[in-house]
């Protein structure tokens, strides 16, 4: 599609988030003091996010949108500069909430694109959810660990920003969490090394409650946890798609050929990484499983 229809297309999209929010706060009933505040507040803000950040039309604009939620939230962040024999970029790093001698939990992903494409699921999707647990921990942090957050620059390039950000004299995380490809799906896919790991129970039965699903283990694709993972530093990694996407994509990442190409590999890389092709309900509920499993694993490390 040539660039000023896409460019038509996201004012357009922008524009209908504008007015569903706005239709949202004139409607919506005020909580009596009684009753908790509904958290339906945070149920655009996803979409948003990924709409403000893929409306970017280079990696430099998605990163200052990022720059500019982040300030929205209240949070400042820092911007790290890298540069390798051949690319140059910039991470943020931005101090969410907690106390500083607590271990730091640091929550990342990836914001730059390929150059086809508008960047949306892979990973403006992945950067709202990271966006959005900020904003959360920040109203509420975690009892024991320091929460930080991380946006990655270049990971299509071969994870150069979270490679400059390990070997660089950077804080070494408690545990680094990372999010790539979070656009729809029933199933939460987690990648970690060994069983057992405190937050994939965590996160099981937060998905449980939930109702999505979770599908843990080794076999995930490459991105930036594993630059943690070469310098032996703590990751696991967070993606959300359908239940029946992941076998065909692990067969096409492992060069087997799938009867059925998975619709994240229709996506992501191409002219189809587009805002229509998300389902933010979905994503509002992983999201919600995701903020539930860190604050009852935290809650567990005392
Ligand atoms: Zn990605």
């Amino acid at each position: 599609m040539p660039e000023h229809t896409r460019h038509t297309m996201r004012m357009i999209a922008s524009l209908c988030t504008l007015l569903a929010l706005s239709a949202c706060s004139s409607l919506e009933p005020r909580p009596s003091s009684s009753t908790p505040a509904p958290v339906i507040a945070t149920a655009s803000a996803w979409h948003d996010d990924v709409v403000r950040i893929s409306n970017g039309s280079d990696n430099t604009q998605r990163r200052e949108a990022i720059v500019h939620l982040l300030s929205a939230a209240g949070i400042d962040a820092i911007e790290h500069p890298f540069a390798t024999e051949r690319h140059a970029g910039t991470n943020l790093v931005a101090p969410v909430s907690g106390d500083t001698i607590s271990p730091l939990l640091l929550l990342g992903a990836h914001f730059d694109k390929v150059d086809v494409g508008d960047g949306v699921t892979d990973n403006a999707s992945g950067s709202a959810v990271v966006l959005e647990l900020a904003r959360r921990f920040r109203q509420s942090p975690l009892q024991h660990h320091r929460v930080a957050v991380a946006f990655w620059d270049l990971e299509e390039k071969g994870l150069l920003g979270a490679n400059a950000y390990v070997t660089g004299d950077n804080e070494k995380p408690a545990l680094y969490v990372n999010f790539d490809i979070f656009g729809w799906g029933d199933t939460l896919w987690m990648m970690v090394q060994g069983s057992g790991h405190p937050l994939a129970l965590a996160t099981d039965a937060a998905a449980q409650a939930r109702g999505i699903g979770l599908s843990a283990g080794e076999k995930y694709p490459p991105t930036d946890h594993l630059a943690f993972h070469k310098a032996g530093w703590p990751a696991v990694s967070f993606s959300l798609l359908d239940a029946d996407e992941i076998e065909p994509l692990l067969q096409v990442f492992s060069r087997g050929k799938p009867a059925r190409m998975p619709k994240v590999m229709e996506v992501i890389h191409s002219q189809n990484d587009r805002l229509d092709q998300l389902a933010p309900d979905q994503v509002e509920t992983a999201i919600d499983a995701v903020e539930a499993a860190f604050r009852a694993w935290d809650a567990g490390r005392r």
